[in-house]
């Protein structure tokens, strides 16, 4: 099957009980307990399993070409019960640049827990690799400034030290990359933003290629540590993912436009894009991303952060907000969001292409920049 056939139909079947093309949310926290003691329709408490989950992580796990999922209350829930997973003494090695609440989680919750954590440059991977590094953390692009990781590359390494591999697919979903299929151990994602795709769910998902014992500690924190999506959520993220391959056909068109348009402003110094030929890692992008490059990009306005945050105020259709991934364009100074701790340039500004007409947000950006 298809992405956009698997969008549709994957975990979805009509009702058993009523023949509801659409499924009913199933809000109860408790199920029937059989006779003999049994539980014999699979269900028994909401923190452990409840239909409307089932069939969001049996949809996640398909679209990624996993073997099987697990679906969080936030995309950091998710990151959260992958390094929980770990033990004490266990080396991970994380991007210097990557989306900043999972770099907090690493180095104000692990690192005191007792876990040894390396934030490094993927060119220089090789150098930082120890006998106790247990997980290689990727996430490509990166947030905010769009750097690629050669997802292969970093498996063939990992395979021959026999570490985990991880990566944080976002920025990209399973329409335009596909790291499981490239020899990634698990795909994790901030449900959040594209799959979703409507800005008004938190959620997060972590898919595994193989159901191993790995995995099943994962799950063992989604149960124990309950911190698992509600049954409205999984029903409306289930909506969302219906139109997902659609959507981001769409967002790959507008960002990429935008970008060359972007490139050419006399009052831009810089954009990152992958899908522009002066990305650094452009031949990457092109190798291990396919139908586009994503929904986000980023660039440097000429000046300062006054500069910066002057067009994010002036623009009519580019909402000055945080987050990603709706259909709605937004566009945030992102070292401010970040804090004194940053290393984004602080004339950047992030944008999260949205589904509008691309003439208008093009005229609107333009308008912005002469501001
Ligand atoms: C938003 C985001 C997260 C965190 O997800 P939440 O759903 O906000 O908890 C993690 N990684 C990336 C790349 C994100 O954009």
């Amino acid at each position: 099957m298809k992405l956009e056939t698997l969008a549709v139909h994957a975990g979805n079947h009509p009702d058993s009980a009523t023949g509801a093309v659409t499924s009913p949310i199933h809000l109860s926290t408790t199920f029937l307990r059989d006779d003999d003691l049994g539980y014999s329709k699979g269900f028994m408490y909401t923190r452990h399993n409840n239909p409307n989950r089932q069939q969001l992580e049996t949809c996640l796990a398909a679209l990624e070409g996993g073997e099987a999922a697990l679906a969080f209350g936030s995309g950091s829930a998710a990151a959260f019960a992958v390094f929980q997973a770990l033990q004490p003494g266990d080396h991970i090695i994380a991007p210097d640049d990557m989306y900043h609440g999972l770099r907090t989680q690493l180095r104000q919750i692990f690192v005191e827990l007792k876990m040894w954590v390396t934030f490094v440059d993927f060119n220089e991977i090789e150098d930082h690799i120890r006998p106790n590094t247990r997980l290689i953390w990727m996430e490509t692009p990166s947030n905010p400034l769009m750097k690629i990781t050669n997802i292969e590359r970093v498996v063939q390494l990992a395979k021959q030290h026999n570490i985990i591999t991880a990566v944080d697919n976002t920025f990209a979903t399973p329409c335009i990359q596909r790291p499981l299929d490239m020899g990634v151990d698990l795909v994790m994602h901030s449900i959040t933003k594209y799959i979703n795709g409507h800005s008004d769910v938190l959620g997060g998902v972590v898919i595994t290629k193989k159901n191993d014992d790995f995995f099943g500690r994962i799950k063992m924190v989604q149960i124990l540590a309950g911190g698992v999506p509600s049954p409205f959520d999984c029903y409306l993220t289930l909506r969302g993912i219906k139109t997902l391959p659609y959507r981001m056909k769409g967002h790959c068109e507008n960002a990429m436009a935008l970008a060359k348009f972007l490139e050419q402003h006399p009052k831009v110094e810089k954009v990152y894009y992958p899908g522009l030929a002066s990305h650094p890692d452009h031949e990457i992008a092109v190798k291990q991303m396919s139908n586009g490059f994503g929904g986000m990009l980023s660039f440097e306005v000429k000046g300062g952060a006054e500069e910066a945050v002057n067009v994010a105020i002036s623009t009519q259709f580019f909402t000055q907000a945080t987050s990603l991934g709706g259909v709605e364009s937004l566009i945030e100074h992102r070292a401010s969001q970040e804090g004194p701790d940053t290393k984004t340039p602080q004339n950047l500004l992030r944008v999260s292409v949205g589904l509008e007409h691309i003439d208008d947000l093009i005229a609107d950006i333009d308008q912005a920049l002469w501001k």
